[in-house]
């Protein structure tokens, strides 16, 4: 699949290193397939857990020949990547989309692709921007609200964010949104500020738009590898997140992070970003994903 290139190479073709340098199945084997887990970011715990089952399931099944190990092993990722899994859904309309995650994550063109994909299905999509810390941040929101002709509400910059939702989601009813996508603040510097602005924005949305169908999205990026982790537990706490976007596995050898998210946050990753481009976004889909990596 397009955009996981390079995290095929970061696993699966030093995988294949691993297992052709080999003749005979032996503990030195599994050591080895251990060190380029973790250095794909798999994560120590996922990594662990991965290499005892599969140290199982070979012994037994009596494998001897190294190449079939590989079977093993795409079978035991494809499980834990399977396990949970869900689609991000908009229907039935409204819905409300709030996307939360700290900066530079790739939150802004994950919401640009979302809107350029819900209004070529046809929807009517419109965007809030109450990330009103950064006027950078509503700024590039307005440029995507442009480039995908959707509508925005936006303040100005140190307004609150939660006058902006509210103000958004008395449009998107006027207006007969079918989605509507916020945009928030990530500052992740003090957590307790966080669950504060958060909070407020929920309250809002509880009391203003409780019939809207509601998804949390944490978006989070793929190349900064364990980092990813630790941000999706914190930010667990603090909000009901209902889905993690993981953007930029188009640029990254150590796209194990999948697999460290999925094992170790239950949240399902439901989209993955493998690009720049409104096109470069992903519904998760644990099978092909899996054949991707391994061909
Ligand atoms: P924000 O601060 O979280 O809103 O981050 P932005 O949306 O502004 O993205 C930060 C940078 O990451 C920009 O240069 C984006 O083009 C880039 N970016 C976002 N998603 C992806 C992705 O899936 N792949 C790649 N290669 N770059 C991405």
């Amino acid at each position: 699949k397009k955009g996981l290139e390079k995290a095929k190479q970061g696993i699966t073709d030093r995988i294949d290193e691993v297992l052709k340098s080999y003749t005979s199945v032996d503990e030195e084997l599994f050591e080895d397939l251990e060190e380029v887990l973790i250095t794909a970011d798999v994560g120590v715990n996922t990594t662990m857990e991965i290499i005892e089952q599969l140290e199982d399931r070979v012994r037994r099944k009596k494998i001897t020949d190294p190449m079939l190990v590989r079977d093993e092993l795409k079978s035991i990722v494809r499980e834990i990547l399977s396990n949970g899994e869900c689609k991000l859904d908009v229907e039935p309309s409204p819905c409300i989309i709030v996307m939360v995650g700290v900066n530079g994550v790739g939150k802004t063109t994950t919401i640009g692709k979302l809107a350029s994909r819900y209004k070529s299905e046809g929807k009517k999509v419109m965007l809030a921007a109450a990330d009103t810390f950064r006027a950078a941040a509503t700024e590039q929101l307005d440029i995507w609200a442009k480039r995908t002709g959707t509508d925005i509400v936006k303040h100005q910059e140190g307004a609150d964010p939660g006058a902006v939702v509210f103000d958004a989601i008395k449009a998107a009813k006027a207006r007969h949104v079918d989605v509507l996508i916020c945009d928030t603040a990530g500052r992740l510097h003090n957590k307790a500020n966080l669950m504060n602005e958060l909070g407020k924005i929920f309250k809002i949305i509880n009391r203003e738009f409780p019939e809207a169908k509601r998804e949390v999205l944490l978006v989070v990026d793929a190349t900064t590898g364990q980092n990813a982790v630790v941000q999706a537990k914190t930010f667990k706490e603090v909000a009901d997140i209902t889905g993690i976007a993981l953007t930029k596995l188009d640029g990254t050898a150590k796209g194990g992070v999948v697999l460290a998210v999925k094992s170790e946050v239950d949240v399902p990753v439901k989209l993955i970003g493998v690009g720049e481009r409104v096109e470069d976004l992903q519904d998760f889909d644990a099978d092909s994903f899996t054949d991707a990596l391994f061909g």
